[in-house]
């Protein structure tokens, strides 16, 4: 079988700017400022958890659903922060990371020719998942600085082939949050329509300024048509876990989870029992100023440079804008900052299909206050 004769599904997609980003700040021992991920370490009590777990014998299949307690701690923690009572034998699915979970939620939902509406720059595995479940991609372009949607002109996309709308707050990579009025928007424009959301969510708890996470679970005329998307990678500082939530109606629950038990089955044993245990204690609550320290760090350590900025307002992702050091594209910036500079940071391009003439970077601040220090002191030299 020779290479020509498979027909890609994907032809357009390569590796992941993320994958390109972080190899290239290996090759050049660049300070990785890229793919999101923190440079510090996981609680060791949650360590230990999961350690502990796997000394008992936790070691085989979870239930397809997901460990019925950790099913439990998180309808409790829902409940508490967002005043909806999710049943976890039902509604709740455990999954391996937020990817997987929109992924699943596509699949379960998306049928030839249906349209999506999807809002870019936009994460960049929507797309794909989309175009492999036969879905149509109708894009909703962004734009710097503000990345605001002018919901007049997103609803002039909304047609009867519209299946399904994805949005996500806090947003990657443009560290911005929808409002509440974004949502009451959203709600006044989905009102008397079938239409299905897919909400990412995984940065709920990086959010900063005392603005507070709104999630769809708070909107009564969209929590029932949503799929809501949440990651404990994201929460508890492990990426590498790969490990996350959906939360959904029943009746949508049901669908995802006819695709969920064929695509991974189930997840990691051990670590659903750790997390289950280790989320008694609510430790998300320190997480703003945790990740508005370093976002002000950082920033602060950029006074004096050449770039300009919006302060995020949630992700662990801060845009700069090189526009006053250079105008070349931005892949060819952000590869030359990595090899020149030991900077790696993301292109803003490719979260677009067709890109526009801007001159931002992405830069991840998880990471320790002397990563942030020496990237800095690299960046202010430009
Ligand atoms: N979500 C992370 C980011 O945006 C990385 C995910 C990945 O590498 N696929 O950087």
């Amino acid at each position: 079988m020779q290479a020509e004769q498979v027909q890609s599904k994907l032809p357009a997609v390569g590796t992941t700017i993320f994958t390109i980003m972080s190899a290239l700040a290996n090759e050049y021992k660049a300070i990785n400022l890229s793919q999101g991920f923190p440079d510090f370490e996981v609680s060791e009590e949650l360590i230990s958890l999961v350690h502990e777990y796997m000394k008992k014998g936790f070691n085989q299949y979870a239930p397809m659903a997901g460990h019925p307690a950790l099913r439990e701690q998180i309808a409790l923690k829902t409940d508490k922060i967002y005043h909806r009572k999710y049943n976890p034998d039902t509604e709740i699915t455990i999954t391996s990371g937020g990817t997987q979970a929109i992924y699943t939620a596509i699949a379960a939902i998306v049928k030839p020719g249906d349209e999506v509406i999807v809002i870019e720059p936009a994460y960049d595995s929507y797309v794909p998942a989309i175009l492999l479940n036969g879905g149509i991609p109708v894009l909703y372009s962004l734009y710097g600085p503000d990345f605001k949607i002018d919901w007049t002109e997103f609803a002039k996309l909304i047609s009867h082939k519209t299946k399904l709308i994805i949005i996500n707050t806090p947003h990657n990579p443009a560290g911005t949050i929808f409002t509440e009025e974004d949502l009451n928007s959203l709600s006044m424009l989905l009102k008397d329509t079938g239409i299905l959301i897919i909400s990412d969510e995984v940065y709920e708890h990086i959010i900063f300024d005392g603005l507070s996470h709104q999630s769809v679970i708070r909107f009564p005329e969209l929590l029932n048509r949503s799929f809501v998307v949440f990651s404990f990678g994201k929460t508890y500082h492990a990426t590498g876990w790969k490990m996350g939530y959906c939360l959904a109606p029943e009746y949508l629950m049901k669908e995802f989870r006819k695709v969920h038990q064929f695509l991974v089955f189930s997840s990691n044993t051990p670590l659903q029992h750790a997390l289950a245990e280790y989320m008694k204690n609510a430790n998300y609550l320190e997480l703003p100023s945790f990740y508005q320290n370093k976002r002000d760090f950082f920033l602060e350590m950029l006074h004096g440079s050449g770039f300009s900025f919006t302060p995020s307002k949630g992700s662990y992702f801060q845009l700069l804008d090189y526009s006053g050091i250079s105008n070349e594209k931005d892949t060819e910036f952000a590869i030359k900052l990595t090899r020149e500079s030991g900077v790696a940071s993301i292109p803003l391009s490719p979260f677009y299909k067709t890109p526009p003439d801007q001159h931002y970077l992405r830069f991840c601040f998880a990471k320790k206050s002397e990563t942030l220090a020496s990237a800095a002191e690299k960046l202010r030299t430009l």
